[in-house]
């Protein structure tokens, strides 16, 4: 029930429900929801560097070791009412725990309320919900710790080739399991070989890596997830965001732009959000552009 459409809506009024009243409760379903997978992330963010499992230790206090209970463990709430500190020893946590909550949560809800409202198809929002987590995810990661870990892009990519294959009306509306598919490699191999051909060129022509082997990765799922146009304007926004953040910081630092390396992670994560927010909005405002600017020649 991703619209509320009349009929939809008539079963829920028999409940004694008006429209804000339920479209309230569903926005606040969603946004739950978000923060129950940002606490995930959360964990993914701390242990996948460490080369920890997600799945299998239960969470505990990095500290004191103690096992955080299930009370202890409601996504943004916990975190409030403990005053972001251990229930033990009292160690304060860091505020990631409650930003990665509660940004989460906000992203999904906008997401479903930008699909919902452009009466989109509602799969898309599988695969922007799991572009959001994969953003957030390696974006953090990579701020961090300079690397963006196999074990964020792969599953990504390999859940966006699941989804192609059961929604495949997101690929075209006449698309069948098998083209979707097929649509879904090829952008994967273009974007991908794409980004990696620059950074086997840049590494013979400037004697150092260019770019990390985990940003070709992240773009390559990103291309399965967006298409094309947004893997494309992905490279594009967060290439634009990531050269201004290096000019400026070799500028502060008073250090040679070559020798000022950044994350590139964040930019790209960035640029992804962009597009699936705003993308279609700033592709015909700039082909308006060019066509205008034709006209004018
Ligand atoms: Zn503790």
């Amino acid at each position: 029930m991703l619209r509320l459409t009349e009929e939809t809506f008539y079963w829920w009024s028999r409940f004694g429900m008006d429209y804000p009243a339920l479209l309230t409760i569903l926005l606040i379903a969603v946004f739950a929801f978000g923060a129950c997978w940002g606490s995930f992330l959360n964990v993914c963010i701390w242990r996948l560097p460490l080369g920890e499992s997600v799945v299998t230790a239960p969470s505990h206090c990095t500290k004191c070791h103690y096992e955080i209970r299930w009370f202890d463990n409601i996504p943004i709430f916990s975190y409030l009412w403990l005053r972001g500190r251990c229930r033990n020893c009292h160690e304060p946590y860091s505020c990631r725990y409650l930003v990665v909550e509660a940004l989460t949560g906000t992203l999904f809800t906008l997401l479903y309320c930008k699909i919902g409202l452009a009466g989109e198809n509602p799969a898309l929002l599988l695969f922007y919900w799991t572009m959001t987590m994969l953003c957030i995810t390696t974006g953090w990661i990579d701020a961090e710790h300079r690397l963006i870990p196999d074990a964020t892009t792969i599953p990504a990519f390999l859940l966006a080739l699941l989804y192609s294959v059961i929604f495949p009306s997101v690929w075209g509306e006449n698309a069948t399991w098998w083209t979707a598919l097929l649509c879904a490699v090829v952008s994967a191999a273009v974007a991908g070989g794409f980004l990696g051909a620059f950074a086997l060129i840049g590494r013979k022509l400037a004697r150092r890596d260019v770019i990390g082997w985990g940003d070709v990765k992240f773009l390559t799922a990103t291309a399965v997830l967006l298409g094309l146009p947004g893997a494309f304007f992905t490279l594009f926004a967060g290439s634009v965001a990531g050269s201004v953040y290096g000019v400026i910081l070799a500028r502060i630092r008073h250090r040679p732009l070559r020798r000022t390396r950044i994350a590139f992670g964040p930019f790209l994560a960035a640029g992804a959000l962009l597009w699936m927010f705003a993308g279609e909005f700033l592709l015909k405002w700039y082909l308006q552009f060019v066509r205008v600017s034709g006209l004018a020649q």
